[in-house]
């Protein structure tokens, strides 16, 4: 992997000015273990002020001393790259909010700062004099400032403050999270150190005083990742979970009923985990994760004959709670709620008719069928059925298409039964009927007759056609239909692979 070359030109050009800059954070990370940085972040010993006059066009958000350099770049991930001036950690005598944000006068200070031994290397490009730069070699002019030992846990695949863990978390709580994040979010095999994890676990309970914007954004990236469900069980361990979401940790060892092998928790991470294997989008992933949160508060009696009546009712409501209490948007609450709600839809092929699932399609929006349909496929797996029930929903879902199509109707014409009458100047009767009728005829066979001139044009020559003639054209044209009709109709079963 490459140093994309934007960003070498805006470091470069910072050193032109005689300032230092390195490439800093997680982008060194990814770089070092060959996966593509999601943003490339620049810190210099530059004031904000002293960047902007480098980059007259850039801009400047007061809060982090972060000032946003715009390139050229078409890809999205190069077309802004924030250049953030040397800092401090700040004192955080509430643990959320610095109270002030100060500038550092050297790298290792900015350094010392970060959270996590990974996320806190530089690169320094061009260290060596401007002939070896000719050599077009690019690791020659690379070299990774290491202060912390990061590479070395980035090999072991640790998690691990820059300094005293207890002291970094009682700066900043979120950082507590940010651990679990990185530990499923990198990749397999991650762990949280040891020392690292004591003191989440000591300090878990000032997760309390982050923020919810921040805690949602940390908990949508878990989410998010490939070991999701890894991910809520880290957070369960570390006692983090239960002031996060303590719905979740309700479900914990909360047994179900003969029909279920596990128990109401294992069953949340094993649905959200077939979401996440599935890459499913992110309100499938917390629909199969809350589905059935509503179980352990409805739970009647114990053993193989337990009870769980309502559940959906009541995990809907506890659904919309948790992401209000989150600030999750509105527009997904309904979503994802929704989804809860019903998710236990019953689908029989032949047994359920068109009625009931007009009824379903109404309640949940059509919009949200096919991620209704992953959920329970979520739910299914989860269970550890070894089936999704894949025909059934596969003929659902082709009855909700033939529901939902547009009828091959006389209505789709452009002139309609009025016209008709007009045109050939006589009153309601069968007869204009059949004429529309054979004018569908022709525009099922070449949708460009749809046109209102030439239908008027057809009109007046049918006009001229006797009772009879017309009455056996129209006969053939309806008989055309139906058979057209029945041709959609077996597309859309094979489209579906139903029969
Ligand atoms: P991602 O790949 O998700 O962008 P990242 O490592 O870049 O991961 P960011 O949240 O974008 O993470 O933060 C960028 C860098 O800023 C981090 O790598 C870390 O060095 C530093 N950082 C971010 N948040 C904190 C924090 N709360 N405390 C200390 N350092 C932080
Ligand atoms: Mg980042």
């Amino acid at each position: 992997m490459k140093i994309p070359k934007e960003v070498q030109s805006i470091v470069q050009k910072i050193r032109e000015n005689g300032f230092e800059a390195y490439i800093v954070g997680g982008c060194v990370r990814d770089f070092l273990r060959g996966v593509e940085p999601n943003d490339w972040d620049i810190t210099t010993k530059a004031t904000p002020k002293e960047i902007q006059k480098i980059f007259p066009k850039s801009f400047y958000k007061n809060k982090f001393l972060t000032v946003t350099v715009q390139t050229k770049s078409k890809n999205p991930k190069l077309k802004e790259i924030e250049v953030t001036t040397y800092r401090l950690e700040a004192k955080y005598t509430d643990k959320r909010h610095p109270d002030e944000v100060r500038f550092a006068k050297t790298l290792k200070d900015d350094l010392k700062r970060r959270d996590f031994t990974v996320n806190a290397m530089a690169i320094d490009i061009f260290p060596e004099n401007k002939q070896r730069k000719k050599n077009k070699k690019e690791k020659s002019n690379l070299k990774i400032i290491d202060l912390f030992s990061g590479k070395e846990d980035l090999e072991k695949k640790i998690i691990k403050t820059v300094g005293r863990p207890e002291q970094r978390f009682s700066e900043d709580a979120l950082r507590m999270m940010r651990a679990v994040r990185f530990a499923v979010t990198l990749n397999e095999g991650w762990q949280i150190e040891k020392e690292t994890a004591e003191a989440i676990k000591k300090n878990s309970f000032w997760i309390g005083a982050i923020s919810k914007e921040r805690i949602r954004d940390e908990f949508l990236k878990i989410i998010m990742s490939e070991r999701a469900a890894k991910g809520i069980e880290l957070l369960r361990q570390l006692s983090l979970l239960k002031y996060i979401i303590p719905e979740i940790e309700e479900g914990y060892q909360v047994s179900q009923n003969k029909h279920h092998i596990y128990d109401c928790y294992e069953h949340y991470l094993k649905s959200l985990e077939y979401a996440a294997k599935r890459n499913f989008n992110k309100y499938v992933r917390l629909a199969a994760l809350f589905h059935d949160i509503g179980k352990p508060r409805v739970k009647q009696g114990e053993g193989p004959e337990a009870t769980f009546y309502n559940h959906e009712i009541v995990g809907a409501k506890m659904t919309a709670q948790i992401l209000n209490r989150l600030r999750f948007p509105k527009k997904d609450i309904e979503k994802i709620t929704k989804l809860v709600r019903y998710h236990l839809f019953y689908y029989n092929p032949g047994e359920v008719g068109e009625s009931s699932v007009r009824r379903l399609v109404k309640n949940v929006g059509l919009e949200n069928i096919e991620e209704l349909l992953q959920v329970r496929m979520a739910d299914r797996i989860g269970s550890g059925v070894p089936k999704a029930e894949p025909y059934k929903l596969r003929h659902l879902k082709y009855l909700i298409e033939k529901i939902n199509r547009t009828p091959i109707s006389v209505k789709t014409l452009k002139v309609n039964g009025n016209d008709v009458m007009n045109i050939l100047n006589i009153p309601p009767s069968p007869k204009i009927g059949q004429v529309l009728d054979i004018l569908l005829g022709y525009v099922l066979a070449d949708p460009q007759k749809n046109k209102k001139e030439l239908l008027k044009k057809e009109i007046i020559k049918l006009g001229k056609l006797s009772d009879d003639e017309l009455k056996e054209l129209a006969q053939k044209s309806r008989e055309e239909r139906k058979k057209i009709e029945q041709k959609r109709d077996d597309m859309t079963k094979k489209k579906y692979w139903v029969t």
